[in-house]
């Protein structure tokens, strides 16, 4: 092409292609604060809880009565003239303005999703013993020693963290500090990364792909084709923590009714006492006792949150580290973790059964670990797909003859047409493998909606057809043949 010369410029890239995709990390302290730093916590915890609050029904008003929405621009400019106020500005005065100002960003960003159709309607944010905010400026982290750091937090100065791990990635955009019911406070310092592409083809490593299928009795089987098949698992309560979970809330069941009766003797008496005249009795508050108990319920379930987390963390990491392609099945767990009981025009059946395998699912964290290991392969360059969930227990991945008498039992699968036999779970991974395969060399063909959510198509950490060489001639029975093709 000689004209090429003296043609106006190439089209620009677009934005995307531009720069290296970059993606976010958080590193999460434990954070130590001082006595006066702690009161701050909760007064900035609370403030933010009233902005966001506030702001809420500032817009869920604008739009019953006027129809129209706010912006975040106008709310963010009235919550600095409330810091003015004589009245609630002197409390809200001590927050620095950026910080109240994020909860109104993290509100509109609620809406925003909300209006994208990917959340649902933005929530009230209710006392439930956690106070968090987020700093977003100014963050500056500084190592102290090999055991301790220091995070800046606008408004507290300088507060001491234990600096369990080096920090991920580079420039800091933002701090979350939160306080949980048990007391314990943690900062969350989030950092910006360069996401990597993909070395090289998929094609190259495609036995390391992975299919995860997510249990009940075990919490993940995973097999790769490389030989790798294991089932791991972890339980969240020791049997003692169980029984005095059992125990506390008993506990605080009895407390609680003990109360109330006590507040219902008040009330009749305060009727007679008005009638007289006299001045009335107040009513019972929690008592101290109470409140300890209450405390301790939390302290055990902090435990358990943490460990779920420590498990979906190791999992999640040696998934997305060791394997090209982690494959899940597309579970709606929402839905599948939603009220058994169903509402009074629509009651659930097998409402006991149900109720414990949501409790299951929840205490295994299934979500977080399909979450989790998706964000980490995008991070290796690496690739993560959701498949279509139905008949992946009861199919065979020898022969493709689906059959339920296959699962002849809960660990068990053996298949009825060709005798095939392992372990259900493993089973079921091996299925959710080859569908991820399938589908990855497809480029990526959307399945349904993930998690109640309209995002499209879910292979994420690449481009659909950059799969390499085996792209677009995916074999319809297995995806492998077409990359023994291919290589
Ligand atoms: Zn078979």
């Amino acid at each position: 092409m000689m004209r090429a010369r003296t043609r106006k410029p190439a089209r620009k890239r677009p934005r995307s292609h531009r720069k290296e995709p970059r993606g976010r990390t958080a590193n999460r302290y434990r954070a130590y604060p001082t006595d006066e730093q702690l009161v701050l916590v909760k007064r900035f915890g609370g403030s933010c809880r009233f902005v966001k609050n506030l702001g809420k029904e500032q817009r869920d008003l604008a739009w019953r009565y006027g129809h129209h929405s706010l912006s975040y621009t106008v709310q963010s400019k009235e919550i600095l003239a409330l810091r003015n106020d004589s009245e609630c500005g002197t409390w809200l005065r001590e927050v620095p303005a950026q910080i109240l100002q994020q909860a109104l960003v993290d509100l509109n960003r609620a809406y925003q999703s909300f209006f994208d159709g990917i959340a649902g309607y933005p929530q009230w944010t209710r006392y439930s013993g956690w106070y968090s905010f987020r700093d977003p400026q100014d963050v500056k982290l500084r190592v102290k020693s090999r055991r301790w750091a220091e995070v800046k937090i606008q408004g507290l100065g300088w507060m001491k963290v234990r600096y369990h791990r080096p920090m991920q990635g580079a420039g800091i955009k933002s701090a979350t500090v939160v306080m949980e019911p048990d007391g314990k406070v943690f900062i969350s310092v989030l950092a910006e990364f360069h996401r990597r592409q993909p070395a090289k083809p998929l094609v190259e490593d495609w036995e390391s792909a992975v299919g995860v299928d997510r249990g009940v009795k075990v919490a993940v089987a995973a097999k790769d084709g490389l030989g790798n098949a294991d089932l791991i698992d972890r339980e969240m309560w020791t049997p003692g923590e169980r029984k005095r979970l059992r125990r506390l809330e008993q506990a605080r069941e009895r407390k609680k009714s003990a109360r109330e009766k006590a507040n219902r003797e008040i009330a009749k008496e305060n009727k007679d006492r008005e009638a007289r005249g006299d001045t009335p009795l107040a009513a019972l508050a929690k008592s101290r006792n109470q409140e300890d108990t209450e405390r301790q319920i939390a302290a055990l379930h902090a435990r358990a949150r943490r460990r779920r987390k420590d498990f979906t963390e190791q999992v999640s990491t040696m998934l997305a580290r060791d394997h090209r392609l982690s494959a899940f099945e597309d579970l709606h767990i929402k839905s599948m973790t939603a009220s058994a009981r169903g509402s009074v025009d629509a009651p659930g059946k097998n409402v006991h059964q149900k109720a414990g395998l949501t409790r299951a699912i929840l205490d295994k964290g299934w979500y977080a670990l399909e979450h989790r290991t998706g964000e980490k392969q995008v991070r290796h360059g690496h690739l993560h797909v959701v498949v279509p969930a139905p008949g992946t227990s009861i199919t065979c991945p020898e022969c493709a003859h689906v059959d339920k008498e296959s699962r002849v039992s809960q660990s068990m699968f053996v298949c009825t047409n060709c005798g095939y036999e392992a372990h259900a779970d493993l089973n079921a991974a091996e299925v959710i493998r080859e569908r991820g395969m399938k589908l990855a060399l497809a480029g990526g063909t959307p399945v349904a909606a993930h998690q109640g959510t309209n995002l499209g198509p879910t292979l994420v950490g690449a481009e659909p057809g950059a799969v390499g060489a085996g792209q677009g001639c995916g074999n319809e029975e297995t995806g492998t043949s077409a990359v023994e093709g291919a290589a």
